[in-house]
């Protein structure tokens, strides 16, 4: 008999297993597990060392400890406020302790007398013996052994760790027989230093020692992370053996002519980027790249860059931006770009012609419209900047070739299938994603692990850093609007984002207004202000910014609509009203608004945080602090990561039984980069895992539908 699958694991009931009764399984069911495969990836919550725990003679007033302890007495009493307080005596050996909860009746029937339990908590002296109040516990029954596993548990569920892991042990000595199939071959194990599946399913629930629970661990985390690996890698392999791409002519003098029309010379990490994206466009494959890059960084100059190879190989191309806002302002800045740029044409025996570049979003209309769109089907557009209008409308283009897509949010399969039926022909365009939201690189590779990935990581010269300063209350702010007023004297302006909120754009524009005419009326009574939202239509903004631009204005009111895409150099200051209710992406995006210029510039996170009732001191969020502290784009997002865990990358990727249950973007960073390259080489070895069936079943059974459709559809 061939080793247990995962898939044969997860056949089989946990009702087969000894000590489970119909009361058990209802139990297990509410925990979510049913199969033995459910119950062996139920991962213990801790483990307690037993030889490393505190004595109850060692604890100290005031410091938090763990100790393993048997309870001795409870008793439940009502308070004089009429709150039920349950104290129980617990023992060690070395010494006694008395335990306090308050408002947890439940506790007398929890803690019976000769049960073992763990604490954690802080010990503080009380009628002169050591007292811990409301200290975390956990069953530990009467197992035996040094290490003992913690699973996750719920009053309401009776079901104790222990017997949980009694069920884990008679599941795999069940096992044993047959053995655990482990699809990772054993020279890869061997070379990353990782131990067989079989025996990291034992270790991580009944480790010997914790070097033990590490190693099971590792292993463990590798699979899960593996297995999301396996599904991008294969699906980049996919589209690179299904897809026929255009293979560009990078060899034309339009890249020159931008080249030579700039006034700047281009950074070292866009002269890469750049290098990156010809050599994708000049091969057969159509490319599938995402561009990161800090606020400012210059990703324009690179799209615009990719595009003219479109243009001078007479091929298309387009550019699509999340919003209409942003979809004009693109046009803006790379009309302004391509503005000394003609193309040649073979039509015209004198040379050049002017390159066509159209903006297609909802508000282009009757007969711009059709213009436009008779432009696309007949190919004299070169460049089309608009909304995701651009493809999912009855656009025709003549011959599109290249596709830069600037978002936060990736791009979807469903808007690739669209594309495809963009292409004339069978040739596929190729793509590029813009992000100015710098993810981890780990996290990258998870969420963006089918795409190639080109990094701006570096500004322009001379940018002066912007300085970030946290005003908490009125009385901070009087600086805040002190230095507004004081730019707006030297000549300079300011930008003030008005208070975030979510559940309305009504209630948004609203406080917007309010904003506004405070300001207006009290601290910058003095200024020329305007008000900018999102409810404004096209050409009020328009005007307020150009107005702006022109520096008729010396401060902005606006709402999140600046977020991205303004670009003024004359702007020093940047003003974000309760800052806290914003991430720290968010923030970082607002933030490089300003500093576009020379002249220093500083950002305000105003805020009117309380200070704590007992210490007296207010403190800066976290995500505050952190914006303080650094202007770097991708430390800012290691940060994030850390602070927001992972879930809110992966949902977006990834969902349902993939999710990542022992594996962690943020600890295991090594080992995601070690699974993407064992996922390069086992489906380049065998890119349709025939001779692996054992990971092919199990990635086929642990990922969601549509990811299935999409890897196996052949
Ligand atoms: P991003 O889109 O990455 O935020 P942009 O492409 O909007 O950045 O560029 C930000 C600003 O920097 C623009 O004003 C652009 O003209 C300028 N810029 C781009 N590349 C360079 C460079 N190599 N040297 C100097 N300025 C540059
Ligand atoms: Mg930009």
């Amino acid at each position: 008999m061939h080793p247990l699958s995962l898939r044969e694991l997860n056949d089989i009931g946990v009702e087969r297993l000894r000590g489970v009764g119909e009361r058990k399984l209802k139990s297990l069911t509410e925990f979510g597990i049913s199969t033995v495969l459910d119950l062996l990836t139920f991962y213990p919550r801790r483990w307690v060392d037993r030889t490393n725990e505190a004595r109850l003679s060692d604890l100290e007033p005031g410091r938090e400890a763990l100790v393993l302890v048997t309870v001795r007495s409870v008793v439940k009493r009502q308070t004089k406020n009429r709150k039920t307080m349950v104290t129980a005596v617990v023992g060690d050996g070395s010494g006694r302790l008395t335990i306090v909860f308050f408002n947890q009746p439940w506790r007398e029937k929890q803690l019976r007398e000769g049960v073992n339990i763990s604490l954690f908590g802080r010990p503080d002296v009380f009628r002169g013996g050591l007292q811990m109040t409301n200290p975390v516990v956990d069953m530990i029954g009467d197992r035996t052994g040094r290490i003992v596993p913690i699973y996750p548990q719920s009053e309401k569920i009776s079901l104790n760790t222990w017997e949980i892991a009694g069920f884990v042990e008679n599941a795999l000595e069940r096992c044993e027989a047959r053995g655990i199939a482990d699809p990772v071959p054993a020279s890869i194990r061997a070379r990353l230093g990782l131990v067989d599946r079989a025996s990291a399913l034992k270790l991580i629930h009944l480790p010997e020692t914790m070097a033990d629970q590490a190693r099971a661990r590792r292993r463990l985390a590798f699979d899960e992370l593996l297995r999301v690996q396996m599904v991008l890698v294969m699906r980049k392999r996919a589209l690179e053996r299904e897809q026929r791409g255009i293979r560009h002519d990078t060899s034309g003098e339009l890249i020159g002519r931008l080249r030579a029309a700039l006034p700047y010379t281009l950074t070292a990490a866009q002269e890469r980027a750049i290098i990156e994206i010809e050599h994708d466009l000049a091969g057969p494959h159509s490319m599938h790249r995402l561009l990161q890059g800090d606020v400012g960084a210059g990703k324009t100059l690179v799209a615009v860059s990719a595009m003219l190879t479109a243009v001078q190989g007479r091929h298309q191309a387009a550019l699509m931006a999340p919003t209409e806002v942003l979809a004009e302002q693109h046009a803006t800045s790379v009309r302004r770009l391509l503005s000394g740029v003609s193309v040649p044409d073979p039509a015209n025996l004198f040379g050049d012609r002017p390159l066509r570049v159209e903006l297609l979003t909802n508000r282009v209309t009757g007969g711009d419209r059709r213009d436009v769109l008779a432009g696309l089907a007949d190919g004299t557009v070169d460049i089309a900047i608009g909304t995701h209008a651009l493809i999912q409308d009855a656009v025709q283009f003549h011959s599109l070739g290249v596709v830069v897509v600037d978002e936060q949010h990736r791009f979807g399969v469903e808007q690739r299938a669209a594309l495809r039926d963009k292409a004339t022909g069978d040739a596929v365009p190729d793509v590029l994603v813009m992000t100015a939201t710098p993810i981890p690189r780990t996290a990258a590779m998870t969420v963006y692990g089918d795409l190639d990935v080109s990094v701006l990581d570096e500004l322009p010269p001379g940018r002066t850093p912007i300085a970030t300063f946290w005003a908490n209350g009125p009385l901070d702010e009087i600086a805040v609007w002190a230095d507004v007023c004081e730019e707006a004297a030297a000549g300079r302006q300011s930008y003030v984002v008005c208070p975030l909120i979510d559940e309305s754009e009504k209630l948004e524009l609203a406080s917007a207004q309010e904003t506004f005419d405070r300001l207006q009326a009290g601290e910058l009574r003095e200024l020329r202000v305007a008000l900018l939202h999102g409810r404004m239509s096209s050409n009020d903004k328009e005007a307020v910014m150009d107005r702006f631009r022109r520096q008729e204005l010396d401060v902005l009111v606006a709402t999140t609509v600046i977020e991205v895409g303004v670009d003024v150099a004359n702007a020093t200051v940047m003003v974000v009203l309760d800052a806290d209710r914003f991430g720290i992406a968010q923030l970082h995006q607002l933030r490089g608004r300003v500093g576009r210029g020379s002249k220093p510039s500083r950002c305000w996170l105003v805020t009117q945080t309380e200070p704590d009732p007992v210490t007296g001191k207010v403190d800066p969020s976290p995500r505050l602090q952190a914006l303080v502290a650094s202007t770097d784009g991708f430390e800012l997002a290691e940060i994030d990561l850390e602070l927001r865990g992972e879930g809110t990358i992966m949902n977006t990727a990834q969902k349902g039984r993939s999710d990542l249950k022992i594996a962690s973007l943020r600890r295991d960073r090594e080992l995601v980069a070690q699974a993407r390259e064992v996922a390069f080489e086992l489906v380049d070895a065998d890119p349709l895992l025939e001779r692996n069936t054992v990971l092919l079943d199990e990635v086929r059974l642990l990922f969601s539908a549509d990811d299935e459709a999409f890897l196996f559809k052949n």
